[in-house]
């Protein structure tokens, strides 16, 4: 080990109270602290903000993370400042700019958590020469790309602003990419192409499951039967997460919340807060909910519908179980969704159009086939999995030959 991991060691010790880098952990932290810029691809959970806050308590100089999400931001500046990092972020929703401002020129501050938008304003740009940059850190950098499935035009400008700082190490870091994202994001970026760290994207403990829906108040209250402690199921619209939630707490007498975009803030903030400190509720809420919620012991993730791309499924069901214990992931989706999924298609830009029906075609594979999931979903990743994996539906009670044939017959009708 070089003396620079001996150090990074000591310090993850002292600032995180952690015993040991976790997973790839290791290999990011070491490349960005010999100034080579990097993609991280590990798997939510895995830890990547750790590989840019050690860095940054470590070297001279200031972090730069770029954040797409200001509630997002508000989490993680909490839990650096926890471990006594000297954090700021520098948002719409913050009162202390002064302060903060002070703070950086003075050299006082490991991170700077700043929203995407910010980095194509010039006022900023000149901010930033005003004190030495240890890193620039892209969270979420997926959105940089069209290929990926959450394009955010204001990544585009992250590059611009780097290269004003060409002696900078850059660190981009996401959850879901699979290798056309990934191929363009380092593109986008500036990143080498020998500068990929891939981390293993299997969650060994998380039980799939993607079944046909036929009434799902009683398949999620027999999931919640079957699976004790806090769950989240994801519906598709507002109306249909307030109808569930409202139906599944009546059907099982349990402590059932709605979360969606269109209920008042002070709702979301109270209805989440009362998620994370409890042991047994369930939330019923749109995609809107679960991004930068750091709750481990999620025991079930259901959908009522189907996601819009494998890589959304695979986020969303990677909210369950982050604690590593036994917990569920299971689909419930009608041949429809696929119809009304396909449909929506004609709504989309045409150059983004072929880009959106692969994705659903992936979406539809992973859902059609007889075979183990977790193989076909690890293999969209890139990974060269086992072909099966004993704690999957599929595995565990393989499907007779004409069910998928059955399955398939209802895909292509629909
Ligand atoms: P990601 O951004 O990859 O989804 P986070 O950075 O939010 O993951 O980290 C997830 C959890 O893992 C956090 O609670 C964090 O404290 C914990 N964690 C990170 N690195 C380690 C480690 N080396 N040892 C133990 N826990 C860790
Ligand atoms: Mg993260």
């Amino acid at each position: 080990a070089t003396s620079e991991l001996e150090r990074a060691r000591t310090a993850l010790r002292a600032t995180f109270g952690f015993d040991g880098f976790r997973g790839r952990q290791e290999d990011v932290v070491e490349r960005v602290l010999h100034g080579q810029s990097t993609l991280a691809v590990m798997p939510t959970g895995a830890g990547k903000s750790l590989t840019y806050q050690l860095p940054a308590v470590m070297l001279e100089g200031t972090c730069v993370v770029i954040s797409p999400l200001i509630a997002l931001m508000h989490d993680q500046l909490r839990s650096a400042r926890a471990n006594g990092i000297r954090a700021a972020t520098l948002t719409s929703a913050d009162a202390d700019w002064r302060e903060t401002q002070d703070a950086f020129r003075a050299g006082e501050l490991d991170l700077l958590y700043v929203a995407p938008e910010r980095a194509s304003q010039q006022g900023f740009r000149d901010f930033l020469t005003a004190a030495p940059i240890a890193l620039f850190a892209v969270d979420e950098a997926h959105c940089v790309s069209e290929w990926g499935h959450d394009f955010r035009p204001d990544y585009r400008m992250l590059r611009p602003l780097m290269d004003q700082f060409p002696q900078v190490a850059r660190l981009a870091l996401t959850a879901t990419a699979d290798s056309q994202t990934r191929r363009d994001v380092m593109a986008q970026l500036g990143i080498p192409d020998d500068g990929l760290v891939l981390a293993g994207f299997d969650r060994p403990n998380i039980r799939y499951a993607i079944r046909p829906r036929d009434n799902p108040v009683r398949q999620i209250a027999d999931l919640m039967a079957r699976q004790p402690g806090p769950g989240i199921v994801y519906a598709q619209t507002r109306r249909k997460v307030e109808e569930l939630a409202e139906k599944l707490a009546a059907a099982t007498g349990r402590s059932v919340l709605p979360y969606h975009a269109g209920l008042p803030a002070e709702t979301r903030a109270a209805n989440q807060a009362a998620f994370v400190a409890s042991e047994d509720m369930v939330i019923v809420a749109t995609i809107a909910f679960g991004m930068g919620i750091d709750k481990p012991d999620v025991r079930f993730v259901a959908h009522v519908g189907v996601p819009k791309s494998i890589e959304g499924y695979y986020q969303e069901t990677g909210r369950a179980g982050r604690d590593g214990d036994p917990s569920l992931a299971t689909m419930f989706w009608g041949a429809g969704d696929f119809a009304t999924a396909r449909q929506r298609l004609a709504e989309v830009p045409e150059d983004r159009r072929n880009a959106e029906r692969a994705r659903l075609d992936a979406l539809a594979g992973l859902v059609e086939t007889p075979q183990c999931r977790r193989a076909v979903l690890l293999r969209h990743f890139g990974e060269d999995p086992p072909e099966t994996c004993g704690n999957c539906d599929n595995c565990l009670d393989p499907p007779a030959v004409t069910d998928a044939t059955e399955l398939a017959r209802k895909l292509l009708s629909a």
